[in-house]
């Protein structure tokens, strides 16, 4: 368990200061059974956890499905959430949705459910869902399910989880934990308490007369009633007769219905509907607006396929101390335990008093879907030592300019990853792109100099800032104003071409001046 243990220890210092637990706090006055009423809008909640952990058993024990199926007259259609016990579950568990939700720019839930089973304790996608919650800075709780088998505890899973940074309250830390049983339904009452009162913590607040908006959860084409999308609103009230935008797509909304089957006017914050009214099916994880007419939604379906300007990326700043740490987010894939360990000490060996290394996810196996989803939310760089890529993931990471390398020799996941780091390190800062000598001055008649000059190496670029060194000293600094090969302006020129150099401010050069070109310096992709 060594090789996570250092990741651990990252998720754990990236934890809130401690506060009082959820369930101090209730005992302690601020009464959970007020919390229906405090709610201000229900919390939207998943499922997380290995597989046949019992996400979907607790899920189903929940909302006794098949009961409630019956009472509401045997609907079997799901539309991907269900409203109940004043809580909104997300129907599809698993952490591969959670992210690929929020890669769409969706905020996919409030509250993250990890469900460990008893008997297994904490496995690979255990981990795996942890540092998924973790990115997404999402709270978490733990149900630790299948308490009715024969000679199990939680303890076993309390020490674990300390181990990859989630420490529960009997460990000091904050996290609830909740012992429960989907096959008796034991504990379940106190999860649902639980997850109240967590989400009661983060005072989810919603403006019903907001303009509505939300996230798509599902979406599918039906021959009868055409695109059917399954939303959650987070803010404001959808109504029929409303027009749904979800990207370039849109529509009025002709009817809705809750997860039951029954037929709906309005959707409050917090809650889940399947919408009848779209001209296509939209991805899942998608946000979605609803306007009053069709010329507002339309006017926003159009805004939304205009190319917008490139995103900046400003540099991160993580230490109070030290304003120009530079941070690097690594996920780490291996073959086996021991060559994960060490591909991560090699890694963290590497870190320099510029550039620190997160280490986001690190596990065994083949590169997932859901680490390029990672990687692309975490905005890390994938490293795989004798491990493949999924097809799917290689779709991701084309389509997301994700940088992953793998390779079956160690030195040379190093070797790229030095590379990287020292290009990060640059970041920045000013490279020379170019060197030009000054060969005769010309002055013209209002008085400009100009520097009549060869191209020794590399670039010169019109904007360009410049030094210019004379001998072994520099003796200035400006920025190229103008720029002319043969008497034409132009942007730039290169080494051999002569060009005329103008700087400002203005400066009395010499002939054997040597102007030298610099730009900040970027990563080459
Ligand atoms: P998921 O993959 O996490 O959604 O897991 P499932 O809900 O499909 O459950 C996996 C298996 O564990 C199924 O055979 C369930 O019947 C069983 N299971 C789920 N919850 C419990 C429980 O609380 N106790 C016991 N004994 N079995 C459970």
């Amino acid at each position: 368990m060594s090789k996570n243990s250092s990741a651990g220890k990252q998720v754990n210092s990236n934890l809130p200061a401690k506060k009082p637990s959820p369930r101090a706090r209730s005992e302690n006055g601020s009464s959970s059974k007020s919390s229906q009423k405090t709610l201000i809008r229900p919390p939207i909640v998943c499922f997380l956890g290995h597989v046949d952990h019992g996400k979907t058993s607790l899920l189903d024990r929940i909302r006794r499905t098949k009961e409630q199926l019956k009472e509401a007259g045997g609907i079997t259609q799901s539309i991907g959430a269900c409203f109940v016990h004043g809580i909104t579950f997300l129907d599809t568990p698993g952490h591969e949705a959670f992210t690929a939700m929020r890669a769409r720019g969706g905020k996919s839930a409030d509250l993250a459910v990890l469900v460990v089973a008893a008997d297994d304790g904490v496995m690979p996608q255990t981990v795996e869902a942890i540092d998924h919650i973790k990115a997404a800075n999402v709270p978490l709780l733990v149900a630790v399910n299948k308490m009715d088998l024969q000679g199990v505890s939680s303890e076993k899973v309390k020490q674990q989880l300390s181990e990859h940074g989630v420490l529960v309250e009997e460990w000091g830390g904050d996290v609830v934990l909740v012992e429960c049983s989907a096959k008796t339904g034991q504990g379940v009452d106190e999860l649902l308490e639980m997850i109240r009162l967590v989400a009661e913590m983060q005072e989810l607040k919603a403006d019903p007369t907001a303009p509505p908006s939300g996230m798509v959860i599902e979406s599918s084409m039906d021959t009868r009633r055409g695109a059917l999308t399954s939303v959650v609103v987070r803010e404001g009230t959808l109504k029929t007769g409303h027009y749904l935008v979800v990207g370039s797509v849109y529509g009025r909304i002709r009817s809705m219905y809750n997860w039951q089957g029954e037929k709906i006017k309005e959707v409050k914050p917090g809650q889940p509907a399947e919408v009848v009214g779209l001209k296509e099916v939209v991805e899942a994880g998608s946000p979605f607006v609803a306007v009053k007419s069709d010329a507002e939604a339309r006017k926003i379906a159009l805004d939304s396929i205009r190319p917008r300007p490139p995103q900046v990326a400003k540099p991160e700043k993580n230490d109070e101390e030290n304003e120009c740490l530079k941070t690097l987010k690594f996920i780490i894939k291996a073959d086996t335990n021991g060559s994960l360990d060490a591909l991560h000490h090699s890694l963290e060996r590497l870190a320099t008093p510029k550039v620190q290394i997160v280490f986001v996810h690190e596990g065994i196996g083949i590169i997932s879907e859901a680490d390029a989803l990672l990687a692309q939310v975490a905005d890390a760089v994938i490293w795989g030592f004798r491990v493949d890529v999924d097809p799917v993931a290689r779709q991701i990471i084309k389509s997301g300019k994700l940088i992953v390398k793998t390779h079956g020799i160690i030195y040379k996941l190093i070797e790229e990853a030095q590379r990287l780091i020292s290009g990060k390190e640059k970041e920045g800062e000013l490279v020379r792109i170019g060197l030009a000598e000054v060969l005769k001055i010309f002055v013209l008649s209002d008085g400009t100099l100009v520097a009549g000059s060869r191209v020794r190496e590399g670039e010169i670029k019109i904007k360009g800032k410049v030094r210019i060194l004379r001998g072994e000293d520099q003796t200035a600094e400006g920025q190229i104003v103008s720029l002319r090969h043969e008497k034409e302006e132009v942007k730039k020129v290169r080494t051999g071409q002569e060009c005329g150099i103008v700087i400002s401010p203005a400066f009395e050069f010499k002939q054997g001046d040597l102007i030298e070109c610099l730009e900040e310096y970027k990563e080459k992709g």
